[in-house]
């Protein structure tokens, strides 16, 4: 684990996002306290290059990871957040501490490897505990897992493409996130 990292080291460059391709990136870095939270991009999509993950699929990958997460015996008690990007090319995986993706790594598997298996009741899909309750599809979050799953087992990346940042007619540093 990589907890000697001062966030004053991450370097401050933007995504190229017309270069990214699936894999699993550490998107930022915040402090609390003496603590470190960290911000990974599950990138599962090459963003508009590809068509982006269906939104029923996507909110099904939402539940049934999360459940899986939270339910891991190794990193349950540092699982902060796991969503969907707005985009629909991946997710958002928030961990207590500053581990490397290559430490993430085998946790997206088992993880994917759940959600590709996956063959019951998507959990928390009631009125009583979603918002869009009948917004799923199984067979399309399976599917869509089994594509990443090979990307991550066989083609893993770890290092975003990178961009100069632009700065604005008024010197602005601009900032996607
Ligand atoms: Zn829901």
């Amino acid at each position: 684990m990589n907890t000697d990292k001062k966030p004053e080291m991450i370097p401050s460059f933007q995504v190229d996002h017309t270069r990214i391709v699936p894999g699993i990136y550490e998107s930022r870095l915040d402090t609390l306290g003496s603590e470190f939270a960290t911000t990974f991009d599950i990138r599962m999509k090459k963003p508009n290059a590809e068509p982006a993950i269906h939104p029923n699929a996507m909110h099904t990958i939402e539940h049934v990871v999360a459940t899986f997460l939270r339910n891991d015996d190794e990193w349950k008690d540092r699982i902060i957040y796991w969503g969907p990007m707005g985009c629909l090319t991946g997710c958002y995986l928030i961990v207590k501490g500053h581990p490397a993706p290559e430490e993430i790594h085998p946790l997206m598997v088992r993880a994917f490897e759940h959600m590709a298996e996956y063959d019951d009741v998507v959990p928390g899909a009631t009125p009583e505990n979603c918002g869009n309750y009948i917004l799923h599809d199984l067979n399309m979050a399976r599917y869509e897992a089994r594509l990443f799953l090979d990307c991550i087992k066989n083609r893993p990346c770890f290092a975003y493409p990178t961009a100069e940042r632009i700065t604005t007619e008024k010197g602005m540093t601009f900032f996607d996130s």
